[in-house]
């Protein structure tokens, strides 16, 4: 493994307070490299805006923890697991997990370049060999069926702030596999967006698999059915600008 290029910051006492909470135990050498992760973001957000949250401290307890929540899900499939991560950003919650679950092979899709830079270069500077970096809109490449067939083809698709449920149940749905899971990384309002999202998911051929409460939030957890229709995901914004089986409000806000 080549070294980060910035200094590493050790994880506060609440990190393994929380891990402890929900039974999560590392190795000595996952902190190691979720520590030069944790180095990375701070000195890539000073040049670009990765992440609104700058203290290393907050970034092991907000982040790096609330991405390992996903663990529990994963353990619950049957392994090593194809993982495709929806808009990743700064690499959550997909590069900690990558860390942390070396035979399972991640593909991080993102839209903006810049980030995708810098994917590119936090796998390389960890030695990430089982992940992968997948450039463009989840609305086009969702409709990908070869060379690489990206279409049906994920055992779980995961997704962190894209969106209320409705709309990345959109973009995610149609990458995994029949049987495959999506998990939805989600705050306080989870039980009301998956509502909303009910007539979107019967549209997509998904269905609603679980809610988990987890320290930092809520993982929405929605089952394939079979195969989504051809027409989702519709094109560039449409998800987000008139979801799909919406009418009223949206969920969460008042009519
Ligand atoms: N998942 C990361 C996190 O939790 O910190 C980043 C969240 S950020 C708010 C949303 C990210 O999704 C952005 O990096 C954006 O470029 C990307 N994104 C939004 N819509 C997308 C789409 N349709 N296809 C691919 N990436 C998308």
């Amino acid at each position: 493994m080549s070294t980060p290029d910035a200094e590493p910051h050790a994880p506060p006492p609440e990190f393994a307070a929380l891990c402890a909470q929900v039974g999560i135990e590392l190795e000595a050498e996952d902190i190691g490299r979720l520590a030069g992760f944790i180095a990375l973001l701070v000195d890539a957000n000073t040049r670009t805006n990765l992440t609104g949250v700058r203290d290393p401290a907050e970034l092991w307890t907000r982040h790096v923890f609330d991405a390992l929540t996903l663990m529990s899900v994963l353990e619950s499939a049957d392994g090593p697991l194809d993982v495709l991560d929806i808009g990743s950003g700064g690499g959550l919650p997909a590069l900690p997990l990558a860390i942390v679950r070396p035979s399972d092979r991640f593909t991080l899709l993102e839209a903006t370049g810049k980030k995708c830079d810098f994917l590119e270069h936090a796998i390389a500077s960890l030695g990430l060999s089982n992940a992968s970096v997948l450039r463009g809109r989840a609305e086009r490449l969702g409709h990908q069926v070869t060379e690489p067939a990206l279409r049906g083809r994920f055992d779980v698709v995961t997704s962190r702030a894209v969106g209320r449920v409705v709309v990345a149940a959109e973009l995610c749905v149609p990458f995994a596999r029949d049987g495959g899971l999506v998990v939805l990384v989600k705050g306080a309002q989870a039980k009301e967006e998956l509502a909303e999202a009910k007539k979107a998911l019967h549209m997509l051929h998904a269905a609603p698999a679980g809610i988990v409460e987890t320290p930092t939030g809520r993982l929405v957890v929605l089952e394939k059915l079979r195969a989504t229709p051809k027409m989702y995901p519709r094109l560039d914004g449409e998800p987000k600008r008139a979801p799909l089986g919406v009418t009223g409000p949206p969920a969460g806000k008042p009519a």
